[in-house]
């Protein structure tokens, strides 16, 4: 946990390790911004070094002439195929933040199967991040960023609220859309102390993204098939809506690997066989409905 934190610290400063920003509220705008970070990470934050590959994508389809994002894919591919969700669990600054205040002492909203159902609203998210800006200019003519305008609580968080505290004037020149990103963000800071990462679990286009390619990453949590007895206990520890150790929802914590009883679960090294592993298991669901999970603890 504590490994996981600082490495978490330590991406989320090189993120954003533009001091000038942070001292004037100006954006970085060197020749590292048209690098993407891999995790969520607003382009606007005045720390920012570099890019956030949601933004980048869509900002590559708005305007008057939306381009394929064909470089953002490429890097997104790479992420993925290398660490998976890992980045999700390591690297974003935004699973800090939800981290950091799930800490807070106050009783927590255990994981229910109700929630469940709630992380297919991401995929509703993949589809506005990934292709709502070209279907505005369809539209409209003109491709709009709606997951970043509308959605995205890292945007507000890391971007529009810090200048505005540079820059009054903008907060005096805030509209509507502003209030409701506002309240979009101010929502998830309360529901982050008492549910574990509502945002990665119901609403990150990124991460969904990310789960697709557990299964395949370099790094990541794998289960030795010949030892598992499929007793559900990793699904029951899992803070996350995991129904196996290192499935799609699984952010490679660690958390199970300190309950699996046949010690099953490890931390994938470089160049372990997907075949070890298997997509789902019907027992693990079982107990895990049974279980209600104790996540977020
Ligand atoms: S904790 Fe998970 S991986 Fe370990 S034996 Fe039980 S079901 Fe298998
Ligand atoms: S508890 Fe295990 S399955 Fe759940 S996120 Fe952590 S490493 Fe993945």
């Amino acid at each position: 946990m504590v490994r996981r934190v600082l490495v978490q610290a330590v991406s989320t400063v090189l993120a954003n390790g533009n001091l000038p920003g942070w001292l004037t509220g100006r954006l970085y705008r060197g020749p590292l911004k048209v690098v993407c970070v891999p995790g969520l990470n607003c382009y606007s934050c005045p720390g920012a070094l570099g890019a956030c590959p949601v933004g980048s994508w869509q900002s590559s389809m708005s305007g008057v002439l939306p381009k394929f994002p064909l470089y953002v894919l490429g890097l997104l591919l790479l992420f993925a195929l290398a660490f998976g969700r890992t980045v999700c669990g390591w690297l974003c600054p935004f699973g800090l933040v939800q981290d950091v205040l799930h800490r807070l002492p106050v009783p927590k909203l255990r994981k229910r199967s109700w929630m469940r159902p709630l992380t297919r609203v991401r995929w509703v998210m993949l589809a506005l991040a990934g292709a709502g800006a070209y279907l505005a200019y369809l539209a409209a003519g003109i491709g709009k960023p709606l997951f970043c305008a509308y959605v995205c609580p890292a945007g507000m968080l890391e971007g529009a609220l810090p200048l505005m505290a540079f820059r009054p004037e903008m907060f005096a020149a805030a509209g509507k859309l502003t209030f409701w990103k506002g309240a979009v963000l101010a929502v998830l800071l309360v529901a982050m102390v008492f549910v574990y990462r509502p945002f990665c679990r119901f609403l990150c286009p990124l991460g969904l993204w990310y789960g697709f390619w557990n299964r395949f990453a370099l790094l990541g949590v794998t289960v030795d098939e010949t030892k598992c007895v499929h007793c559900g206990r990793c699904a029951s520890a899992c803070p996350m809506d995991a129904e196996l150790a290192g499935d799609a929802h699984c952010i490679s914590c660690g958390r199970c690997l300190e309950v699996c009883p046949t010690a099953a679960i490890s931390f994938r090294r470089l160049g372990t066989s997907v075949l070890t592993r298997r997509s789902s298991c019907r027992y693990t669901q079982n107990v895990n409905q049974e279980t209600e999970g104790n996540g977020g603890e």
